[in-house]
């Protein structure tokens, strides 16, 4: 099917935040542009927030946590399901506008509808899991323990999966108690703004805020409020480095921290090659345009299946698809924004320009002009890990290295050489390998013969710099409470 004459019809408008379930723009008046990455198109404008506005937000939220938070945990669960419900019928809605403001092409951002309505309704599931325990005392009487609310809180997300995270970030701590005040990334701030106001039509004012603007103003106003206590963070490591420093400045707050990583993905010897082949290219999420945190983006493979795999792994990645996000046959779309555009780019001509890393596939940019396309790329590094800024940083583009290995002990020291661990996947059919790579490898998820799923319920999050705490199960529902004991002596 081809793009539909009216697809950026759905961000023709005017956009505000949400606060206090009500439409509103900065105080100062302040709009930032939004840019179609793959037409370099404006489309509309988003409220760029001060931080009276930031304020205004953590007031509301405040105001509403004590009517939230004695509402029955079933009735929470209940309006959550309502929101899934809102999104799914949204749901056409909020991929297209994505795809417009992030340039991921549709048939992903359709996918992200199904993972955001699953996540909702897994955690409105969980609101009655919320158990203390009792504990016998030595000298008679009761001691139990509660779980109770937090208050306000600042819940920040990157540009990767801009509705997905919208949505499903706010539900373990609204299924908690809490209130809480979402703030977007600049540069993919409008699906976010809408699911603000599909949640102002379901919860009561207060409970969910949502502002935009800045990292440096609006990000850093919520970090450092006074009136929020509990801080969720989803992004880069040096971001989430300045927010742990910024919520230390002269209160005691909980932070979590979903950052960034360089992840490995190894091939042993006895691997089914093809299907090796096949996860990296899904790990590398060139889907995504490499923009996901879990991607793959160190192959390391056993020397006897070298030339082959790099064989396979041009003939694949040269069949993606790149091209206008809005088409339903595009596998790649376009980078979400200039800067992010000009630093893959930058990657890109490290490489070409470095005698040690040998171009497989792509290499070629089309922009900007023609939009923020990269063609999905991989280099060989031959001679094995070296300094080059392509196997020491992460990238957060559609650019894949891959390197030779000979040992099990040398390629688990290569894979654990960097001080961030979010991701690993092996690829072996020896099942004493795979057994020791798991324990092995410092990554937070570790996938065997497989890559790039997230499974409902399943714990995810970082070894290292790559974060603290645990999404996406009980422990994040958990995370968003804080325990009281209490003793009745009788
Ligand atoms: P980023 O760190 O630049 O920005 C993330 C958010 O932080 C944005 O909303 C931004 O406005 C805000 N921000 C910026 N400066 C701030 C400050 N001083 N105080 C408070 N907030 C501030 O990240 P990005 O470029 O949007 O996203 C890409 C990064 O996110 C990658 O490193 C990726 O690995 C990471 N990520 C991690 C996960 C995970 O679950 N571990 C998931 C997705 C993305």
């Amino acid at each position: 099917m081809m793009r539909p004459p009216d697809a950026t019809a759905v961000v023709d408008r005017e956009w505000f935040m949400i606060i206090d379930n009500q439409p509103v723009g900065a105080v100062d008046g302040g709009r930032l542009e939004v840019v179609n990455p793959a037409t370099g198109q404006v489309v509309t404008t988003i409220p760029a927030a001060t931080e009276a506005d930031v304020d205004a937000a953590v007031a509301a939220a405040k105001n509403a946590f004590d009517g939230w938070r004695r509402t029955p945990a079933v009735v929470r669960a209940r309006l959550l399901n309502e929101i899934a419900d809102a999104v799914e019928t949204h749901g056409e809605e909020l991929a297209r506008i994505d795809s417009i403001d992030n340039g991921t092409p549709i048939s992903m951002l359709r996918n992200d509808i199904r993972l955001a309505t699953t996540q909702l309704r897994y955690f409105a599931g969980l609101a009655l899991e919320l158990r203390g325990q009792s504990i016998p005392p030595p000298a008679g009487g009761l001691n139990y323990t509660v779980h109770e609310p937090f208050g306000v809180v600042g819940r920040i997300v990157p540009f990767n999966h801009p509705m997905m995270f919208a949505a499903t970030k706010i539900a373990a701590p609204l299924v908690a108690g809490n209130t809480v005040v979402l703030k977007p990334s600049e540069h993919t701030s409008l699906s976010a703004l809408r699911i603000g106001e599909l949640c102002a039509e379901i919860l009561p004012p207060g409970v969910v805020n949502v502002v935009t603007g800045l990292g440096a103003t609006v990000g850093a106003r919520l970090t450092t409020h006074p009136d929020v206590t509990r801080i969720a963070f989803t992004g880069s490591v040096q971001t989430g480095l300045g927010i742990q420093r910024q919520a230390a400045t002269d209160r005691v707050k909980t932070v979590t921290l979903e950052l960034g990583g360089k992840n490995p993905l190894l091939v042993f010897p006895d691997a089914d090659l093809d299907a090796a082949v096949a996860g990296a290219i899904r790990g590398m999420n060139f889907t995504w345009q490499g923009q996901s945190c879990g991607s793959t983006s160190r192959v390391y493979v056993h020397r006897s299946l070298w030339h082959e795999f790099l064989d396979r792994l041009k003939v694949g990645v040269e069949k993606l698809q790149i091209g206008d996000p809005q088409n339903d046959e595009t596998d790649v779309g376009a980078i979400v924004c200039r800067s992010q555009y000009d630093r893959v780019v930058r990657f890109i001509e490290a490489g070409t320009a470095d005698p040690r890393a040998r171009l497989i596939a792509g290499g070629d940019v089309e922009g900007p002009d023609a939009g923020l396309f990269v063609r999905p790329t991989v280099f060989a590094f031959d001679e094995g890990d070296c300094d080059s800024p392509l196997l020491n940083e992460e990238i957060f583009g559609p650019v894949l290295s891959v390197l030779p290995f000979e040992e099990y002990d040398e390629v688990i020291a290569r894979a654990n050489r960097l001080p961030l661990g979010l991701t690993a996947s092996v690829w072996t059919t020896d099942l004493s390998t795979a057994m020791r790579a798991t324990r092995d490898l410092e990554a937070g998820y570790v996938w065997v013969n497989t890559s790039s799923i997230h499974i409902p319920g399943a714990p995810f999050g970082g070894f290292k710099n790559s974060g603290v705490g645990r999404e996406e199960g009980v422990e994040e529902l958990y995370s968003y409470t804080q325990q009281k004991n209490v003793y009745i002596q009788f």
